[in-house]
């Protein structure tokens, strides 16, 4: 069914808010913002058409607020919702919510998203569609025997995880029988406060696996395509921080292959608009499904700048009811991108987040470097949102000028009054191993310690104080030059004159 989208609400904050509403503006279309007391200030707010406070600070007296974001969008005439990432993005009763009220939610159907977001279900929906899936129980346990079972059968480490599961949440490694029952009671008990559901299952523990994750994009009349992959095995507690397009290790044949076992995946549950379907490859290339984010990704932008289709777009046209404009064999994937996720942490400090004002920011720049950023010089870092400033992005012919580019883009981003995260960044994109490619889920564990980015800190002082020395040497001769003083401070008629004509 087609209908025109003119006016949209965006149901988010920050960098993503700020994303989807260009596009918007772009595409003719008339935005609208909405935004806690404490974010009054932010470039979202400042940058849409309209912008609606829905509250004081928290996530769930502000972006959180269903029936208060469809009122806002009721009150402004609003066709159409983008929920962005987080927040009530895989909310399916939320998307129902909103549809319900006559308004186009900018992402897929209720039942895709309750489908894909049940981990259970969804393995069980994929498997069918004849995707390999992470060896696991088909059911949720109940009881450390069911566990222990599939231990024997599949050996230790295994991985307990929440059904609702997200953003790491829920997950206990269990290295032998001895960790289970500990980790049973707490896994069960992190996913009851996270999610509100305590259901728990069990995963093989894959070693040193990458994780690898392809873009699907459907649309309402059953037609799939990918864009790709992206490569996110550089994390931090389960969290990715570094991300490229296209990763080192996929072939064109496994792109095929993988490719469409994420199209029937995405299908499986009736799937339409933009999705990732995230998979776990082994060592030795063989690759698992491991679960669908059915909404827009963080790391959207590698794909982006790959491909040169804007996926922010083609979500909006989907939402409208245009088929897809694109088949399988027309994606040219051109370059590699790698994107950096900036954020105001402490990563000397197990990456804790870091509050504050900004006080000072300025952005690279140049040819090939793309910054999608939330924050402006003067906003505050608060305890209430992730931490997360921006995310810098890079995009060259080859991977290695692309993280050429990156290092000389790290270092021209000027920023204060927060820690931020990006030494660690550039760091890692300069070890011999990401260089090389060859990496996996562990490369922050196994490589990177504080000390690290302490000693390279103390190698700086040490440079600047060399430096120092060398500047004040050099201006003590050049002040006694232009007065006219040898060294030994007797005047020269040689020098006095020599400076003479050159100050003239
Ligand atoms: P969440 O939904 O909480 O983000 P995921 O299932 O997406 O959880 O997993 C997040 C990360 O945890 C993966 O990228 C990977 O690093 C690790 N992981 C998850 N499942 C496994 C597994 N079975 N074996 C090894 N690592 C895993």
């Amino acid at each position: 069914m087609k209908k025109q989208i003119k006016k949209l609400l965006i149901a988010n904050r920050g960098e993503i808010a700020v994303r989807v509403l260009r596009s918007a503006k772009e595409m003719g279309i008339v935005t609208v913002a909405v935004y806690s007391e404490v974010d009054r200030l932010m470039p979202h707010v400042r940058l849409a058409d309209e912008a609606y406070c829905i509250g004081k600070a928290t996530a769930a007296e502000t972006y959180l607020q269903k029936e208060k974001i469809i009122e806002v969008a009721l009150k402004s005439n609003s066709d159409a919702i983008h929920p962005g990432y987080g927040f009530l993005s895989e909310n399916a009763e939320f998307s129902k919510m909103v549809e319900d009220a006559g308004i186009i939610f900018v992402g897929p159907p209720a039942s895709a998203i309750k489908s894909m977001g049940d981990k259970i279900a969804a393995r069980k929906l994929v498997k069918a569609a004849g995707v390999p899936i992470v060896p696991g129980t088909d059911v949720q346990i109940s009881d450390i025997s069911e566990a222990s079972a599939f231990a024997d059968k599949f050996t230790y480490p295994i991985l307990l995880k929440a059904a609702g599961g997200g953003g790491g949440k829920g997950m206990r490694i269990v290295s032998n029988v001895d960790e289970l029952a500990s980790a049973f009671r707490s896994a069960q008990s992190e996913a009851q406060s996270a999610f509100g559901d305590n259901r728990v299952y069990v995963e093989k523990y894959l070693e040193n696996p990458r994780h690898i994750e392809f873009q699907i994009l459907a649309d309402q009349y059953g037609n799939a395509i990918h864009l790709g992959e992206r490569e996110c095995s550089i994390q931090r507690r389960h969290q990715k921080i570094i991300e490229e397009s296209p990763s080192v290790i996929i072939t064109p044949e496994m792109r095929k292959k993988m490719g469409e076992s994420a199209v029937k995946a995405a299908l499986s549950s009736g799937y339409v608009n933009a999705g990732t379907i995230e998979f776990l490859v082994d060592k030795h290339r063989n690759y698992y499904f491991l679960e669908m984010n059915t909404r827009l990704q963080v790391e959207h932008p590698v794909t982006e700048m790959i491909t040169g289709i804007d996926l922010v777009k083609e979500q909006l046209r989907i939402a409208m009811g245009q088929p897809l404009s694109l088949k399988q064999e027309e994606i040219r994937f051109r370059g590699h991108a790698l994107e950096c996720r900036i954020y105001a942490e402490d990563s000397e400090n197990n990456f804790l987040p870091s509050i504050g004002i900004i006080t000072k920011l300025r952005s690279p720049q140049g040819f090939g470097v793309r910054e999608d950023r939330g924050v402006d010089e003067g906003n505050e870092i608060s305890v209430y949102y992730d931490p997360m400033i921006s995310k810098l992005i890079t995009w060259a012919d080859t991977r290695d000028e692309a993280i050429h580019k990156m290092t000389r883009a790290l270092k021209e981003y000027n920023l204060a009054g927060v820690q931020t995260n990006i030494q660690a960044c550039s760091w890692i994109i300069n070890h011999p191993k990401f260089i090389e490619g060859n990496f996996d889920t562990h490369f922050i564990k196994e490589y990177f310690t504080p000390e690290m980015l302490r000693n390279e800190n103390k190698q700086i002082p040490e440079a600047l104080a060399i430096a120092a020395a060398f500047i004040q040497k050099f201006e003590k001769i050049e002040a006694q030059q232009i007065a006219g003083t040898d060294r030994d401070g007797s005047i020269s008629n040689w020098k006095t004159k020599r400076y003479e004509n050159l100050r003239g």
